[in-house]
């Protein structure tokens, strides 16, 4: 056997602990990527960063993020965005074989939402035990006695998700004493 045939570590080949990660094109921690992306859109926006993708046969049909102040509409979740696209998309109001990946646990109305077009799964990031409507605080998309109920996968890249949250939300608390960025309340 000669030395071509068994080559010694090639240089491209980082060290054992310094890999970058695989990234597989078709898993939930990737589409929870692209839902972090569109969270990171709300927060460059001054929204409460949540982020939402719908995936149909494992392809990204719908990207939204949460615009309640932007268009002054308290239903103008991520979530419900994202199901608009997405029945445009598929010219049908059932999203049965689609996936929706959100970044927080979806709430009641947006839970609704789920339950009505059918999704067949969904994926979210962290939870939100004071008013989540999928476990935390009700658990709206399995309950027994609606006519749809959809498979729940949770905490995918839920730190992430988390701390994004955390750090809008301190951000917002500290925003005031450094007497920067947003007008006064009473000019
Ligand atoms: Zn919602």
């Amino acid at each position: 056997m000669s030395d071509a045939e068994l080559p010694e570590k090639t240089p491209s080949h980082p060290p054992a602990g310094e890999e970058p990660p695989l990234i597989d094109l078709h898993s939930d921690a990737y589409f929870m990527g692209e839902a972090l992306r569109q969270a990171l859109r709300a927060y460059a926006a001054e929204e409460v960063p949540v982020g939402a993708v719908i995936t149909h046969k494992g392809r990204i049909i719908a990207r939204a993020f949460n615009q309640v102040e932007t268009l002054k509409d308290a239903t103008a979740h991520a979530e419900m965005l994202a199901i608009t696209q997405a029945e445009s998309v598929m010219g049908d109001w059932r999203l049965n074989e689609c996936e929706l990946y959100v970044t927080k646990e979806p709430c009641p109305m947006c839970a609704g939402a789920i339950v009505h077009v059918r999704f067949s799964r969904i994926i979210f990031g962290c939870g939100d035990p004071k008013g989540g409507g999928a476990g935390g605080l009700f658990n709206i998309v399995q309950h027994p006695s609606l006519n749809h109920r959809c498979e729940i996968t949770h905490g995918v890249r839920g730190e992430e998700c988390r701390n994004l949250l955390r750090s809008f939300f301190l951000e917002r608390r500290t925003r005031p004493a450094a007497g920067e960025g947003k007008p006064p309340l009473f000019p």
